[in-house]
């Protein structure tokens, strides 16, 4: 180590000294001193690694300050927050599937803080069953006899093979196997709930009589799974669920139909795809069904069980049960959700899930003109351009879905998308969009009049920050090391 390298690493200033620099003891009224202290400790062992580097750094406190300001704002943002879902896509799993309807934030907001009557009947002043606040209203919306609700759908499919057939087999259609993001593949749910998996027919073709063939001995029920995430087309067939129940109950069997995305019932009416529903399972007369709360729900995640009374009661006596049990923000929202379906007209105006799926391209082109001008207006330099793109709305939801929608698109001037891509996530306000064509697609099917704001702000700091590093660059080019 050189004289040089020495002599500024004693010029170091400690952390004791720079507690006491002005700007910091404003920091301490406002952040925890723990939050203070290891962000300057963080600037300070930068500083001393760059020293051991070589690199000719200052080791002034007011700069050193400056550093660890940008380690305490990171410390200081929470780590799970709000984004800007700019991609289009309605149910995207990594922004955390259905934003909730306002009727469940205000359910949230005024229930949360206090306590609520969770596992407590107000009539009889007994311990109650927190089923109760959903199950009915489940039972009513479906025309189910029972319901039950579990922490998500793999969770409800795993609670249903573990309670009907343990130690037995169920019949499933090859094609039917699938993979859902996030490592669910059912073979293996099946095998955990051991489970014996009779696999019947071909990937594109099943037919009743290789459901019929397979059944055996020791069969306990014949499960469907709706390919939520895909589909087979062309040369291909596959058996309805009229057909499997008639011929699983000669056997005296149950069906189990594991609906994944759940359109409680026919979305046709709203312009959206031909998905097989809840409602339609339990009139085909389907023993158990199972989907997600959080997919065309619109509500919050959970998994729901409707079906026959006396499974549902098996359901909910597995020991299992208690282990998926769902917390009460879950039941509060959900509640608020399913009050949202009471009048089916309705239903599409109040969740967000279904408004975003069901918006018309005039009423995006709206928010895109608004959304264009109010950047235009902000960055006067820059083009935007309002435009129609072809997209999958629904995610791995509604894989058949292809919507038209309407984008907002930008080529930045003097960057690349893919740098300001990745400053728009970097934002206060984080952004995510997707980029075509090297353009930046801002779609309004998944951006509300409420993000608009944030939106323009969020564009305008990336751009900044863009250019602010950009700048550091050429320092380094320019200004070599003395
Ligand atoms: C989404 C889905 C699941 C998993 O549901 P989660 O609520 O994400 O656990 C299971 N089965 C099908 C058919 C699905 O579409």
């Amino acid at each position: 180590m050189n004289a040089e390298t020495k002599k500024m690493l004693r010029a170091l200033p400690s952390v004791a000294s720079l507690l006491e620099h002005e700007e910091v003891v404003d920091w301490l009224a406002g952040s925890p001193r723990s939050y203070v202290v290891s962000s300057l400790q963080e600037a300070i062992d930068e500083a001393r690694e760059a020293i051991l580097d070589g690199d000719d750094i200052s080791v002034d406190p007011d700069d050193l300050v400056a550093e660890a300001e940008v380690y305490l704002l990171e410390r200081s943002t929470p780590s799970l927050r709000g984004v800007i879902n700019a991609t289009g896509i309605v149910l995207h799993t990594g922004l955390g599937r259905a934003p909730l309807c306002e009727a469940a934030v205000e359910a949230l907001a005024e229930s949360i803080g206090g306590y609520c009557n969770l596992e407590y009947d107000l009539e009889t002043g007994q311990r109650g069953k927190r089923q109760v606040h959903v199950s009915e209203l489940l039972a009513e919306i479906t025309g189910a006899e029972a319901a039950t609700v579990v922490n998500n759908n793999a969770a409800a499919t795993l609670l249903i093979l573990q309670t009907l057939a343990n130690g037995k087999d169920v019949v499933v259609s090859r094609g039917q196997l699938v993979e859902i993001g996030g490592s669910f593949r059912l073979p293996d749910i099946i095998r955990a709930a051991g489970v014996t998996l009779k696999e019947v027919g071909t990937t594109n073709r099943t037919r009743i009589s290789d459901y019929e063939q397979a059944i055996g001995s020791d069969t306990a029920a014949l499960v469907r799974v709706h390919t939520s995430n895909y589909r087979i087309e062309g040369f291909c067939e596959s058996v309805g669920i009229d057909e499997l129940v008639e011929l699983a109950h000669r056997f005296d069997l149950p069906v189990v139909d594991d609906l994944g995305s759940g359109a409680l019932f026919d979305l046709k009416p709203l312009g959206l795809p031909d998905e097989p529903h809840v409602q339609a399972s339990v009139d085909a007369g389907a023993d158990l069904i199972c989907f997600s709360g959080d997919k065309l729900l619109g509500g919050p995640q959970c998994g729901i069980i409707v079906g026959r009374q006396d499974l549902i009661d098996q359901i909910e006596a597995n020991p299992l049960m208690r282990t998926y049990r769902v917390g009460k923000l879950t039941l509060l929202a959900l509640e608020a959700t399913l009050r949202c379906y009471a009048d089916r007209e309705q239903a599409p105006e109040l969740v967000p899930t279904l408004a975003m799926l069901t918006a018309t391209t005039e009423d995006l082109a709206k928010r895109a003109e608004k959304l264009s001008e109010l950047l235009s207006q902000v960055l006067p330099e820059e083009h935007f351009f309002v435009g129609s793109d072809v997209a999958y709305a629904g995610g791995g939801t509604l894989p058949a879905q292809e919507l038209t929608t309407v984008v907002v698109q930008w080529r930045p001037a003097g960057a690349g998308a893919t740098e300001i891509a990745a400053a728009l996530r970097e934002a206060e306000v984080p952004v995510i969009a997707r980029i075509r064509n090297e353009a930046i697609c801002f779609d309004l099917r998944t951006i509300g009049d409420d993000d608009l704001e944030s939106l323009v702000d969020s564009v305008a700091s990336a751009i900044l920050d863009d250019e602010e590093e950009e700048d550091e660059d050429t320092n380094d080019v320019s200004l070599p090391i003395l």
